[in-house]
């Protein structure tokens, strides 16, 4: 397959998987902005150009947040992308504080592509944290978020320069 008909089917997978689901923003926006989202920074911003990262960014939610298994991933898009999902998936069986901190202790530990997933998954959240956070978050839950998103990465860091320092810019809009 070429590289873009399996862009192209990763994005059509995940719109399938989380086509009844919302973010948490007060506008309740369509889940599958969220995935666009780090393949555009991974893409437009960051200049990646690794098709399996790019697929597993599309694809990074869909085991965490849907039916999705792992055997189905590797089934439609292979090893290698079905590999870099697994790495940024959290273990749904986990306390939500364990997992926490589990993303601490793991993110030095993941594979070069699955870190840039993840400066992707991050620099999203704080941009949306930063302008359209979930309803209801109060500034300190805004604040304890990007707190723990800066621990993560600063766990990864020298792996990818450029995507870094769009971190860091989505960090320095930290709510005060
Ligand atoms: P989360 O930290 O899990 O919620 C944030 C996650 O929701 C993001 O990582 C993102 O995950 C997803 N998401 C969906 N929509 C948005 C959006 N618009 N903006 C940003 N992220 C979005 O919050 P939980 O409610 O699950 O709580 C987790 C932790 O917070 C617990 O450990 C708990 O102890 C603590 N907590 C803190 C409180 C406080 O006031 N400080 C109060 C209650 C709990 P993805 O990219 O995977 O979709
Ligand atoms: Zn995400």
């Amino acid at each position: 397959m070429t590289d873009l008909k399996l862009i192209m089917q990763a994005l059509s997978f995940a719109a399938h998987k989380h086509r009844d689901q919302r973010r948490k923003d007060v506008d309740a926006s369509p889940y599958i902005n969220h995935p666009i989202s780090l393949a555009s920074i991974l893409i437009n911003e960051g200049g990646v150009t690794d098709v399996n990262v790019i697929c597993a960014a599309l694809l990074h939610d869909t085991i965490e947040d849907t039916d999705t298994t792992p055997e189905e991933l590797e089934q439609a898009f292979g090893f290698a992308i079905k590999t870099i999902v697994m790495e940024v998936t959290d273990d749904k069986l986990l306390p939500k504080v364990d997992r926490k901190r589990l993303q601490i202790e793991h993110a030095a530990h993941v594979s070069p592509q699955a870190k840039l997933v993840k400066l992707a998954d991050k620099t999203s959240n704080l941009r949306d944290v930063a302008v359209n956070p979930p309803e209801n978050w109060s500034l300190q839950r805004r604040q304890e978020y990007f707190d723990w998103a800066k621990q993560v990465i600063d766990q990864l860091r020298g792996v990818h320069p450029q995507l870094e320092a769009l971190f860091d810019a989505a960090y320095a809009s930290r709510p005060k």
